[in-house]
């Protein structure tokens, strides 16, 4: 379940992990190409209003000059003068003369028609007055920008307004900061061109990217459809594609080590470690003279969150080799308080072993745990017998010293495993231990006549000399019961009697105990005393 979880949370961020990246560069591409569309646009707008400041004063300082000549007005040498004017300035088509307000004669000659001159749209700061946009009566075509002063008037064509070099797909406009519409290039749609005109801004909408500039009461407009953004965009996304796919990898990468980690077996136990997945099964240990359960061992089971249980050969070697183990044994401690208080501090004759592990038996510093959480519950030191196998004892005198405290603080120590590893004699004499523990492999040999069969007469025998209370493991069978009882063996616990069993089981195993095997244990106990 945990693993299945961890797995489906690890495959919705690599999701995400794989895609967020490529997406966030699709989304900058895009973003990156509108701008630079936008800038290029803005560069059109801005030279569309210098071409038409440009002619705008060109027109001007030709109007002035005219109305400075000699000529008597409408003469032939006048009229010279006045087409000299526009064919020489590029932005000008026509010059025109007025007197009180009538067109008299123009760069094309006298004037038949009578035109009276109109008031222009607006006056410039330095006099010269405009008409945006002005049907030419004299010569027809389209509309001109009309630039009045004195007598005077010059007809400019739109187009010289905004006569720039663009793309064919650009579209300009330029106009007065009124908003009035003077000169397109390239058909613009009119609607669109005007709207901008009259709230010039940079942007986008359904079908344009758009920009705008202002300047010397110009406002010019660029604009060009967004199919247009077509290639920048597939330059940009040739360029930031690879950066989010290498991104998305690297994302993905990590999400792969990290779960990895946490599926790999010392990540699990981590993870089980802080959700304090860790409770205890009870091994009943019997008084062999009296057949009464005088304690239990304490076994760890980790508990899945699928509930299933772990058994601890599985994951003991390595909560010891990471260190996990230290903070295990603190959990068991605990739970041995949650699920046996009432009942410890009821019977005070029973004991509960607890197994350290060698790191605790170094540096003693599970002492001062137990000494902390039994002080509140009433549980005596006496109640809580301390295992060490002989892993524990390598470095022989910090662990000389940890069991010196251990048995000053009134716990007893028991040697655990005992013949397994190397310990001699030698180590077993240098050592003030209570209890030994003959493990399950030479209580196997019982009865079967093995070449290592009699060593467990010796063990017996030793731990005797020593005068060490003798405990014996992995009790099966009526006949290993029969020989441990006849070569004296104080306690033994084992299958014979009992499993390791849930608190509840065991609580109920030691009441049936105590109802069907009399009153109390005949050996005097080191612990209770
Ligand atoms: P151990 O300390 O020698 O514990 C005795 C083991 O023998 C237990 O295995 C127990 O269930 C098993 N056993 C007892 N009677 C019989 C029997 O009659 N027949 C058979 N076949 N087996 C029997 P378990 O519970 O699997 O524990 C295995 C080992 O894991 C323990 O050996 C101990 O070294 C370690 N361990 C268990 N709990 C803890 C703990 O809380 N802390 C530490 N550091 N190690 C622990
Ligand atoms: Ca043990
Ligand atoms: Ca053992």
């Amino acid at each position: 379940m945990k693993r299945f979880h961890i797995i489906l949370v690890a495959s919705a961020l690599a999701l995400v992990g794989a895609t967020l990246p490529i997406a966030v560069m699709l989304h900058i591409s895009w973003t990156l190409a509108v701008r630079a569309e936008q800038a290029r646009l803005e560069l059109f707008a801005k030279r569309v209003i210098v071409r038409a400041e440009t002619a705008f004063a060109g027109a001007s300082e030709a109007l002035r000059t005219i109305a400075r000549t000699p000529y008597e007005p409408c003469t032939e040498e006048h009229i010279a003068a006045m087409r000299r004017l526009a064919v020489n300035n590029r932005s000008i088509d026509e010059v025109g003369y007025f007197r009180d307000g009538i067109l008299k004669c123009t760069s094309w000659g006298q004037t038949a028609e009578r035109i009276a001159h109109s008031s222009g749209d607006y006056v410039t700061p330095d006099g010269i007055e405009v008409t945006a946009r002005m049907r030419p009566l004299v010569s027809g075509g389209d509309a001109r920008m009309a630039l009045h002063y004195g007598d005077y008037n010059v007809l400019i064509d739109p187009v010289r307004l905004v006569d720039v070099i663009v793309d064919p797909g650009i579209k300009i406009a330029v106009g007065n900061d009124r908003g009035v519409l003077i000169g397109a290039l390239n058909d613009p749609d009119p609607g669109v061109l005007r709207n901008l005109l009259a709230n010039p801004r940079t942007g986008m909408d359904d079908h344009n990217v758009f920009a705008a500039a202002r300047a010397q009461g110009w406002v010019a407009v660029a604009a060009q459809s967004r199919d247009s953004l077509l290639k920048p965009l597939r330059r940009e996304r040739m360029l930031l594609l690879p950066v989010g796919a290498f991104i998305a990898a690297f994302v993905v990468g990590i999400i792969i080590w990290l779960s990895r980690k946490r599926l790999s077996p010392l990540g699990e136990l981590t993870i089980a470690v802080r959700n304090r997945e860790f409770i205890v099964h009870y091994q009943p240990i019997i008084e062999l003279k009296t057949g009464i359960c005088v304690g239990a061992e304490a076994l760890v089971r980790w508990r899945r969150p699928d509930g299933s249980l772990v058994q601890p050969d599985l994951f003991v070697p390595l909560a010891e080799e990471s260190g996990l183990i230290m903070p295990i044994t603190d959990q068991i401690m605990d739970a041995v308080i949650r699920d046996l208080k009432v009942l410890l501090v009821a019977d005070r004759s029973l004991h509960i072993a607890i197994n350290l592990c060698a790191d605790d038996i170094r540096t003693g510093r599970i002492l001062s745990f137990i000494q902390t959480v039994l002080e509140p519950t009433g549980i005596r030191p006496q109640q809580i017998w301390l295992e060490a196998t002989e892993r524990g004892f390598i470095c022989i005198d910090p662990a000389r010293e940890t069991i010196v405290q251990a048995r000053k603080l009134g716990h007893s120590v028991a040697i655990d495993d005992f013949g397994t590893g190397y310990s001699s004699l030698q180590y077993l004499q240098g050592l003030p231990l209570d209890a030994l523990k003959i493990d399950k492999s030479f209580i196997d040999t019982i009865g079967r006549n093995t070449a290592t069969s009699s060593v467990t007469s010796h063990i017996i025998d030793m731990a005797k000399t020593l005068n060490l209370f003798i405990v014996a493991e992995g009790v099966e069978t009526r006949e290993q019961l029969d020989y441990l009882l006849d070569h004296g063996v104080h306690f033994a616990q084992g299958w014979f009697f009992a499993k390791p069993l849930p608190a509840k089981e065991f609580i109920a195993f030691y009441h049936h105990r105590q109802e069907s095997h009399g009153s109390g244990p005949d050996v005097i106990r080191h612990a209770a005393a």
